[in-house]
C-alpha cells in the first residue's frame, strides 16, 4: 500500500502524458471529487468513464509499442498451461483460438495479467471473456491463490431482470455523489409500486425511507460498497425491493437535479424561475455529468432516469484474491509474475473506488519493469529458451488430452447450463453474507457439479477451429475448481472483513448492531492455498499480517 500511495501521483501524470482526458477545474488543473468510503474529494476522474478511459490510454499506447515492433501482439490467442524448466517459468502453451491450433511460446520470465474471477458467479458486471483459466493453470503449477473469497459486490448496477442473462451492467460508483438510495418505508407502497398503482415519484419525502443516511449519517450515500451493497440486500430481504424480482432499490437525481437547477438559475439571474424550468436547468447539469451513464440505462431499462428513479442492486464486479505474490510480483514460481487483478496484492477484503486500476497500472509502469529486472539479472548468460523439450512436448499433450476430452465427451448438458448452476450456487450460498452451514452445502453442491460436469458436458464442433464452446468449457471446468476453494476459504475465515461478511460475525449491539465484526486476533492473516492435485484437498498457508503505521480497528461510517 505504501509503494502503491507513493506512485500513485506518477500513474495520473503517466495516463495524461498518454492523453487520459481527466477532468479540469476552471485553472486548468486536474480536478478531483469525492468517492464510496471517503468524506473528501481526493478522486481523479473523467466523467462517468474514467475506467474506460484508462484502458484507452493504455491500449494506445501499448499500440504505438506494437507499431514500434517493441511488442509481439498475438490476439485470439489463449494460455492454457505454464511451462516449467528446472523448476523456472519458461513458457506457456497457448491456444490459437482461430485455428485451434497449440503453440509453444518460451521466455525467460512469464507475466500472468489475466484479470479477475468474478465470473465464477456467472452473472457479474465483467466481461463475458473475463476468466479464471491464466491464474488457475499456474496454480496448479505451484502457484499459491491468495484470499480467493474476497469479492467485491458492487452497490450500483442495474438489476437482474430474468433466468435468461448473461451480463450485468454496472452503472459508476460517480452517481452515487449525486443519486440518494432509497426504498418505500411502508411495504403497502411497494406491493403499490410492484403492481402499478403507484409511481416512486408519487411518494412523498415522508414515505421514503433513506436508508443509507438514516444508518450511515457521516457518510450517508457514500458508505463504501461493501456496505452500501449489505444494507441494500438488508432492505430487499426484509421485503422492501421495489421490482418483480424483489432485488432492487432506487437511486434517486430528483434532489440533485433540483439543486443544481437553482444553482444554474442563479447564476443566470433567473430569480423567478418556475419549478419546470429549475428542473430542465438541472437536468442539463446532470445530464453534462453522468449523460452518458443515464442514456445506457434508459437503452436498457427503457426507463427515464431524469424523471423517474433509476433501479439499482448489488452485483459482482471484482476480486481482491487471486495469485499470492511477493512485493516484487513474483508467484510462488520462481520467474512467473502476476500482476493487476490476478493478483491479491494491495486491496485486502475491501476495495474503495478507483482503486483497481491505480494497482494495475502501478504494477505494470512502476513496479515490474524494476522487478523482472532485478531477476533477469540472474539469467544474463542464459540463451534463448528451446520449446523443442520434454518439457514444452509434456505440457502441450497435457493441454491437447484435456480438449480432446471435452470434445470426445459426448454428454447432454451444455457449458452454459453448468455455469449457471455453479453461478447460482455460489451467489446464494458464497455471495453477499455467508454462513457455516450454507458454505458447508456449497462445497458439497460444487463437487457434485464438477463431477457432473465431466460426465456429462457436451461440447460441440472440433478443436481445430473456432469453437467458442470449447473455450468456454476449459474456463468453466477451471472455474468450477476455482468455486470449490472460494467456499472452502470463505468457510475457513470466520470472521467478517470488508467485502467478506461471515453472518456468525456480526455486531450484537450497541451502535454498531448489525454490522461487519472482524477478529484480527485469529485473523489478521493472508490464506495463501497451495494446490494438491486434488480440488478438494488444497492446503492452507498463512502469511502473518504486520501493521506498523496504522492501527487495525472496527470501521464506523455512522
Ligand atoms: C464495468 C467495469 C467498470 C470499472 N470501472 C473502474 C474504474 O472506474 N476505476 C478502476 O480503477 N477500476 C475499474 N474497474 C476495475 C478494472 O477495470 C479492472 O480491475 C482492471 O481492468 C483489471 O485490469 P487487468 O489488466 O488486471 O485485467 P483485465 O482488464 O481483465 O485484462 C485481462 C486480459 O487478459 C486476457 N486474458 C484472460 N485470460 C487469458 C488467457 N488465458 N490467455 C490470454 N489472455 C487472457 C483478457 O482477455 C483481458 O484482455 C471496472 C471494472 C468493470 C468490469
Amino acid at each position: 500500500m505504501y509503494r502503491l500511495a507513493e506512485v500513485s501521483t506518477n500513474i495520473i501524470d503517466q495516463c495524461v502524458a498518454q492523453g487520459v482526458p481527466f477532468a479540469r477545474e476552471y485553472g486548468g488543473l486536474l480536478d478531483n471529487r469525492s468517492f464510496g468510503g471517503v468524506l473528501v474529494s481526493r478522486t481523479f476522474y473523467a466523467k462517468g468513464q474514467t475506467g474506460q478511459q484508462l484502458l484507452l490510454g493504455a491500449y494506445s499506447a501499448m499500440n504505438r509499442q506494437i507499431g514500434k515492433g517493441k511488442i509481439k501482439m498475438y490476439s485470439r490467442h489463449e494460455m492454457l498451461d505454464l511451462v516449467k524448466v528446472d523448476g523456472k517459468a519458461r513458457g506457456i502453451i497457448a491456444r490459437n483460438t482461430v485455428t485451434g491450433e497449440l503453440e509453444k511460446h518460451s521466455a525467460h520470465a512469464v507475466v500472468i495479467a489475466s484479470g479477475g474471477y468474478g465470473n465464477v458467479f456467472f452473472l457479474s458486471t465483467n466481461a463475458m471473456g473475463s476468466n479464471v483459466t491464466a491464474a488457475w493453470k499456474i496454480h496448479k503449477k505451484g502457484a499459491y491463490f491468495a484470499n480467493p473469497c474476497y469479492t467485491q459486490i458492487h452497490p450500483t448496477c442495474i438489476p437482474r431482470s430474468g433466468d435468461y442473462q448473461s451480463k450485468l451492467t454496472l452503472m459508476s460508483e460517480s452517481l452515487r455523489n449525486d443519486g440518494r438510495i432509497w426504498v418505500p418505508k411502508h411495504l403497502k407502497d411497494v406491493e403499490a409500486i410492484k403492481n402499478g398503482t403507484k409511481k416512486p415519484t408519487e411518494l412523498s419525502e415522508d414515505e421514503r425511507d433513506y436508508y443509507l443516511e438514516r444508518r450511515y449519517p457521516a457518510f450517508g450515500n457514500l458508505v463504501p460498497r461493501d456496505v452500501a451493497s449489505r444494507a441494500a440486500k438488508e432492505r430487499c430481504d426484509a421485503g422492501f425491493g421495489v421490482n418483480e424480482t424483489g432485488e432492487a432499490v432506487y437511486l434517486d437525481f430528483a434532489s440533485a437535479i433540483v439543486r443544481y437547477g437553482k444553482e444554474k438559475a442563479t447564476i443566470l439571474g433567473e430569480v423567478d424561475a418556475s419549478t419546470e424550468r429549475i428542473k430542465a436547468l438541472g437536468e442539463k447539469v446532470v445530464e453534462n455529468k453522468y449523460g452518458n451513464l443515464f442514456q445506457m440505462y434508459e437503452k436498457i431499462t427503457d426507463d427515464n432516469p431524469y424523471k423517474t428513479p433509476m433501479q439499482i442492486y448489488p452485483a459482482v464486479h471484482y476480486t481482491m484474491g487471486g495469485v499470492w505474490v511477493d512485493y516484487n510480483l513474483m508467484t510462488t514460481i520462481p520467474g512467473c509474475y502476476a500482476a493487476g487483478e490476478a493478483n491479491f496484492s494491495d486491496h485486502g477484503a475491501n476495495r474503495l473506488g478507483a482503486s483497481a486500476l491505480m494497482q494495475g497500472l502501478a504494477d505494470g509502469y512502476f513496479v515490474l519493469p524494476y522487478t523482472i529486472g532485478d531477476y533477469l539479472a540472474g539469467d544474463i548468460r542464459t540463451g534463448p529458451i528451446p520449446t523443442d523439450t520434454p518439457e514444452f512436448d509434456d505440457a502441450l499433450n497435457d493441454v491437447k488430452a484435456r480438449l480432446e476430452k471435452f470434445i470426445n465427451n459426448n454428454g447432454t448438458k451444455s457449458v452454459d447450463s453448468f455455469h449457471k448452476r455453479l453461478g447460482k450456487v455460489m451467489w446464494n450460498k458464497v455471495g453477499m453474507a455467508r454462513n457455516e452451514k450454507g458454505l458447508k452445502e456449497a462445497i458439497a453442491e460444487i463437487k457434485e457439479i464438477r463431477e457432473e460436469f465431466h460426465r456429462d458436458v457436451y461440447v460441440p464442433g472440433d478443436m481445430y477451429n473456432l469453437n467458442p464452446e470449447l473455450e468456454k468449457a476449459s474456463r468453466v471446468s477451471d472455474f468450477i475448481e476455482l468455486g470449490e476453494l472460494f467456499a472452502k476459504d470463505a468457510l475457513e475465515r470466520m470472521e467478517s472483513c470488508g467485502g467478506h461478511f461471515r453472518e456468525e460475525s456480526a455486531e450484537e449491539d450497541g451502535p454498531q448492531k448489525g454490522e461487519a465484526k472482524r477478529d484480527d486476533v485469529n485473523y489478521a492473516h493472508v490464506s495463501a492455498w497451495e494446490w494438491t492435485g486434488d480440488p478438494s484437498a488444497p492446503v492452507m498457508h498463512k502469511e502473518k499480517l504486520t501493521f506498523n503505521d496504522i492501527e487495525l480497528k472496527q470501521r464506523s461510517y455512522k
